[in-house]
């Protein structure tokens, strides 16, 4: 099975283009969708998701035209939106069975289906607490359960780990990683680590185009030799910004210290020292257009 976008474009009635053009071949496994704040990624989301529509252009999964044959499309999608409500009082057990129920999971069925899913994402001991008390983590692992019910074979995560500590977005990385080979997963972010940890397909997309797709080797083989870094004194910063422009793509500080990192294809000098580049360093490289 296969995502394929084509021509996707949306503008918002206030103008906001917030897809030009998408076009994206999609294969099965976790597909990361990066890209800042803005950039469009719930409106591509959320167009998938069958809850929007777009203004021009095509989807299929399959052989559903998923613009169009918004039913088919539900029936095999799990979708975890950025934020999801919960019903205050009902604990996981019981939110998870109401949910079987609207996703039309038969009644001899739910049971077992409610049991299996949340010991699958290690929340069986806590099923009979409310969900509104659980902690950030807790509820995104119970935002994977409900998007599993039903076995889809599309499941969307839309900026699934922002808030979560460490500790809690590892734990959520190994559930997400342990879902089936056998779907798509698309995981949309601001977070390059999500992407680095998990994806082995990704798009970089920015003010709603497609600026990178393939894999993360590709782009990070593309920007071999050419990242340079130094450390610098917080005065040098704004004579680095005149000189280097969008190739200084970032500056970070590393235990308290200013540090630069530059787009040059051959040694700036200056101090400057060759340094592996990452995928932040992709990230920022196509943010800003170099
Ligand atoms: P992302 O998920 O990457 O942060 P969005 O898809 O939410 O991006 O937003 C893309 C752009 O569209 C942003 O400029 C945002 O302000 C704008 N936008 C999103 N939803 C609406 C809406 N309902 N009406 C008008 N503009 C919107």
């Amino acid at each position: 099975m296969q995502l394929t976008i084509r021509n996707l474009s949306k503008t918002y009635a206030n103008g906001v283009k917030a897809l030009q053009d998408v076009s994206l071949d999609i294969p099965t496994g976790m597909y990361g969708l990066l890209g800042p704040n803005g950039a469009g990624k719930s409106t591509l989301m959320r167009t998938l998701a069958t809850l929007q529509d777009a203004d021009s252009g095509s989807a299929t999964l399959g052989d559903i035209d998923v613009l169009r044959d918004k039913e088919s499309v539900r029936r095999t999608l799990g979708y975890l939106p950025q934020e999801f409500g919960v019903y205050p009082r009902l604990s996981a057990v019981e939110m998870l069975d109401h949910l079987a129920v609207l996703k039309g999971i038969p009644r001899g069925e739910r049971k077992a289906v409610v049991s299996a899913l949340l010991q699958r994402v290690n929340l069986w001991d806590v099923r009979n607490k409310s969900v509104s008390s659980y902690s950030g983590g807790m509820r995104q692992r119970f935002g994977i359960a409900q998007a599993l019910l039903g076995d889809p074979k599309l499941i969307i995560v839309d900026e699934p780990t922002a808030g979560l500590d460490p500790g809690e977005r590892n734990r959520f990385y190994n559930l997400l990683s342990e879902i089936g080979e056998n779907v798509i997963v698309i995981l949309s972010t601001h977070i390059v680590e999500d992407v680095k940890e998990l994806c082995p397909n990704m798009a970089i997309i920015n003010q709603g185009r497609v600026l990178y797709a393939g894999t993360p080797d590709a782009a990070l083989l593309d920007l071999q030799g050419k990242v340079w870094k130094k450390a610098i004194q917080k005065t040098e910063l704004e004579a680095l910004q005149a000189a280097y422009g969008n190739r200084l793509i970032s500056n970070k500080l590393i235990a308290g210290k200013p540090v630069v990192h530059v787009l040059s294809d051959g040694d700036p000098g200056e101090g400057f020292q060759a340094t592996e580049a990452g995928l932040e360093e992709v990230f920022f490289k196509h943010i800003n257009a170099v």
